[in-house]
């Protein structure tokens, strides 16, 4: 067996991936460019506060608890994972507000108040959305080519995923009332797609985040990678901090990382990094028209004292969503009336914060910086009035007399810090000719010893499928895939 691999990228992907490769065996090393782990789930630590920077939801627990059982490793021993007993809170512009709970009785109640009858639309909702999981879930742990389209057995799915619907088209034949369709297709921007264009079976991840549960990590959301960076450590991986690759090259069975002095070859490799950012700056190759993801301005703020009447994460809907999601994705301009979430995870976990301190994490989505019309610091400062103002109708404090720190995280940034192509914060778009055997394999066709895993791989983004990424490449270079 080669024994030696190569992780680039030590983002929840690569901690994944080196976790298993370790425990499989093969001698691990991780490359990271940053001075520690985590990527785009990053910590900022300042004066007490521990602001996570990226990921706030825990959804889909089964992918998480899945890599420590590959390691043979118990998941309870590394992460505190509870589930939140409100999942999140939306204010309406109408001043409507809507409470989505882990009992489906209580958010039904909430639901019947907006649109009378809708809590029968509800349980046909998750009827449908579950099966559509259930079909989609083992999926999620194979890696597909283009090839995969001559299966005949893979032809039911067209019409069971129903390919020629999006999710706000599924969410319409169930809810009348336009609040309710709203509450039922956001999560859609989870991974950065509009929810008028991302195709139907995407529905999975309201259902995950409806029946499976809303968790919050302990300690906050820092601790997955630092978990993961601890069982690939226990099992022998060794870790590169401070180490940007330059360069990628086949040489014979093997792959060469370059940086720039000194070169590390290896039997193996597997990139954690963007993969657009691999395929043009590591490899040199010309980039097909790839879609982006949109991208987010997140607006950090550490506060001096508790505010009450938000929940541990709320969103806040604009006023014409269609309108706001042209300006995104279609016309590339900052929004005039941004729709936004708030993550005050210091509701469930007060010891992020100095006690009796808050923090709020604020996340304004805006376009990719493909071909983008606007440039977000002409709009900073009305976009955070616009959030200062919405914080004081709910709270009835001026935030700004409250900030002890305040850190902002621009477009550019995931492309200064992370590398990520257009700083489009959820990798490539999660369009349908951008899903499953259309999006990039995690394997490389030229390369021999190459794999990718990682958001904008198969099967796609967030922390619970980049988790799944990982096992397809354990898979493949086992031998099982
Ligand atoms: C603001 C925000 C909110 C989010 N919210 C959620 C959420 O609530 N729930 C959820 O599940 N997901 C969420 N996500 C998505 C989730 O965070 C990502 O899908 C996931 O973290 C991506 O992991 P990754 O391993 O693919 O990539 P990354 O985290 O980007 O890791 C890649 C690593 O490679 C390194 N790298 C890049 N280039 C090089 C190079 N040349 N050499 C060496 N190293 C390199 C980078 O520094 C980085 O550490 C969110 C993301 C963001 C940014």
């Amino acid at each position: 067996m080669s024994k030696r691999i190569a992780v680039v990228g030590a983002g929840v992907g690569g901690l994944s991936a080196a976790a298993r490769l370790a425990h499989d065996g093969y001698e691990v090393d991780v490359w990271e460019k940053l001075p520690q782990c985590g990527g785009r789930a990053s910590l900022l630590a300042e004066k007490g506060f521990r602001i996570d920077m990226g990921p706030s939801f825990v959804l889909m627990p089964g992918f998480y608890k899945e890599v420590f059982d590959y390691c043979g490793e118990e998941m309870a021993d590394y992460l505190d994972l509870r589930a939140l007993e409100t999942h999140y809170r939306i204010f309406y512009p109408d001043g409507t507000r809507l409470n989505v709970y882990g009992d489906p009785e209580r958010t039904k109640a909430e639901l019947e108040r907006i649109e009378p009858g809708s809590a029968r639309g509800y349980d046909a909702f998750i009827a449908e959305t579950a099966r559509i999981y259930r079909d989609v879930e083992p999926l999620l742990y194979k890696c597909f080519t283009l090839k995969d389209l001559a299966n005949p057995a893979l032809w039911p799915l067209v019409t069971k995923l129903r390919v020629w619907e999006n999710v706000w088209q599924l969410a319409c034949r169930y809810f009348q009332d336009e609040r309710l369709r709203y509450a039922f297709v956001f999560e859609a921007m989870f991974i950065g797609v509009s929810p008028f264009q991302a195709p139907a079976f995407y529905s999975i991840i309201t259902y995950a985040d409806q029946v499976q549960k809303v968790l919050h990590s302990m300690g906050g959301m820092y601790q997955i990678p630092l978990a993961l960076e601890r069982m690939a450590a226990k099992f022998g991986a060794k870790f590169h901090y401070g180490a940007e690759v330059k360069g990628l090259r086949g040489d014979g069975d093997g792959v060469v990382l370059d940086f720039g002095k000194d070169q590390f070859r290896a039997d193996r490799a597997v990139v954690n990094a963007d993969y657009a950012h691999t395929q043009g700056d590591l490899l040199q190759r010309r980039l097909p028209h790839w879609k982006h993801s949109c991208s987010v301005f997140l607006i950090y703020w550490g506060l001096k004292r508790k505010v009450e009447g938000l929940e541990h994460h709320n969103l806040f809907f604009s006023g014409d969503l269609p309108r706001n999601m042209a300006e995104i994705f279609d016309r590339k301009v900052i929004p005039a009336d941004p729709s936004f979430y708030i993550h005050v995870p210091t509701v469930t976990d007060p010891s992020l914060a100095p006690e009796g301190k808050d923090i709020l994490y604020v996340l304004i989505p805006v376009s990719n910086l493909d071909g983008s019309a606007d440039d977000i610091h002409a709009h900073e400062q009305r976009l955070r009035q616009l959030v200062v103002d919405k914080v004081k109708q709910v709270c009835g404090v001026d935030v700004n007399e409250l900030i002890e720190v305040e850190r902002t995280f621009y477009p550019q940034d995931f492309v200064g810090r992370y590398n990520v192509k257009y700083g489009a914060t959820f990798g490539l778009a999660h369009s349908l000719l951008q899903s499953a055997f259309f999006r990039p394999a995690n394997l490389d066709a030229r390369i021999k010893g190459l794999y990718y895993t990682g958001a904008s791989t198969q099967p796609g983004g967030g922390l619970p499928v980049v988790m799944a990424s990982s096992r397809i490449v354990a898979d493949l270079i086992n031998g099982k895939g």
